[in-house]
């Protein structure tokens, strides 16, 4: 591969990207979102739901109209295979740079200016990203911008979207190649034990980002405000006391210029807590569905999930550096002479580790969905005996069913939703109304 075919493949995907951007149906989305999803109900119809729960819940899913249902599976099954090509698309753009040697180059470039390793690693790491981020562009624009488009579930006009997007990839290049160029320290200090380094050091990083992110990097894309209205604060806060969290301001932010979804989230380290919702949970939802929805966020807040989360992504990293280890040092065996990479800590090689590493990625999938899943359910039963309101949240997760299949097959469900299915949420409201309201 010649010095020129890197910067054909980047201006080929610039030219890709803009043609799926400007073709995405952005009238399609305007239509869809005014056709009724779910039918809408009143309280005669809530008075009148069987107190049986299984009846209950067959009540609320002969809401979804079938062209809904037919046009939210499909959006929720095509991310399967989307996952697929994600994967192959990540391989085929490491390949590329790889094969290009334009990472060798910027390294012994680099090299020759600067004494310090560490910088080097850094900016090679960030030339990787970026480079590759450009590559894969085309798929990212047709994920994120013409599908969400295509399924009605996007409020962004194109330029916004590329702002937006560049925003987020100019962030990952800078903190991804920060991070890299401290994990590659460890991988040229230590030896036999280097994969263990990198994920202790990757395990730490994950941690500052995570903490980080609903402080200083979510309000780069949103505006927060304080929300003033007594009718939804009041009864809000009133919940998080009862539940020992001293929070009071309750915020919304505007992500309606982004996206139909709804979503909220009760965050905070070291003992602080910030109460957030976003202006579609608002404007769309009654008192009771809001405090359904708080209620789960709580509930993620109070038993600590965002620390246990974290531990256990934590075990799952160790055990990709491991993979990665034995893969790396295999394919470096095989192929790295002729790509002109050193050794595994050479950070020439990082597209090797990272088709590496989206690989484990992608086959432990099904154990990051259950790690996931697993806490939503916990946040689920926190959740609806705090705001006691299962009609509220059967509700909520009714809306859910937009942008997700409303009802998989359990192996289904194990392998690719992050939550359980809207149906078995439908349904734990409808037993714990059964069971512990009085009729
Ligand atoms: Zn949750």
């Amino acid at each position: 591969m010649n010095k020129k075919t890197i910067w054909i493949v980047i201006v080929l995907s610039l030219i890709l990207s803009i043609i799926v951007a400007v073709s995405a149906p952005l009238s399609q989305g305007v239509t869809s979102r005014k056709q009724a999803q779910i039918a809408a109900v009143d309280d005669t119809w809530r008075a009148s739901l069987p107190r049986d729960p299984m009846a209950a819940t067959e009540a609320y899913m002969a809401r979804i109209s079938p062209e809904a249902k037919t046009r939210s599976d499909a959006y929720f099954e095509g991310k399967y295979w989307l996952q697929l090509i994600d994967l192959f698309v990540s391989i085929a753009a490491a390949v590329i740079v790889l094969r290009s040697k334009v990472l060798a180059r910027v390294r012994d470039r680099l090299s020759k200016k600067w004494r310090f390793q560490w910088m080097i690693d850094s900016v090679t790491a960030m030339v990787c990203t970026f480079v590759m981020s450009v590559i894969t562009l085309p798929l990212t624009v047709y994920e994120g911008f013409y599908r969400e488009h295509l399924y009605g579930l996007s409020n962004m006009q194109a330029l916004d979207w590329f702002k937006e997007n560049m925003l987020m990839v100019c962030i990952s290049t800078v903190s991804i190649g920060i991070s890299i160029g401290m994990i590659y320290i460890a991988l040229r200090l230590t030896r036999r034990h280097w994969w263990l380094w990198g994920a202790g050091i990757s395990i730490s990083l994950l941690g500052v980002f995570m903490f980080l992110a609903p402080n200083y990097i979510d309000p780069l894309f949103n505006t927060y405000q304080p929300i003033t209205d007594v009718r939804i604060k009041d009864p809000v806060l009133a919940m998080m006391r009862a539940n020992g969290v001293p929070v009071n301001n309750v915020y919304q932010f505007d992500a309606s210029k982004q996206t139909d979804r709804a979503s909220a989230n009760v965050s905070g380290i070291f003992g602080s807590a910030a109460v957030r919702m976003n202006d579609n949970l608002l404007q769309r939802s009654s008192v009771s569905e809001i405090k359904a929805v708080l209620g789960h966020e709580l509930g993620h807040y109070v038993m600590n999930h965002v620390y246990k989360i974290w531990m256990e992504i934590g075990i799952v990293l160790v055990l990709g550096f491991a993979f990665v280890k034995r893969l790396l040092e295999w394919s470096l065996d095989k192929w790295g002479f002729s790509l002109g990479l050193r050794s595994y800590a050479d950070i020439a090689a990082l597209p090797l580790l990272s088709i590496w590493f989206s690989v484990f990625m992608f086959i432990s999938t099904p154990i990051s969905n259950t790690l996931i899943r697993t806490q939503e359910t916990e946040a689920d039963i926190f959740g609806i005996n705090a705001s006691a309101e299962p009609l509220g949240f059967a509700e909520e997760m009714l809306k859910l069913t937009a942008y997700r299949k409303s009802d998989p097959g359990d192996v289904e469900e194990w392998l690719f939703f992050d939550h359980p299915s809207p149906r078995k949420r439908i349904y734990s409201a409808m037993r714990w109304r059964a069971e512990q309201l009085k009729p």
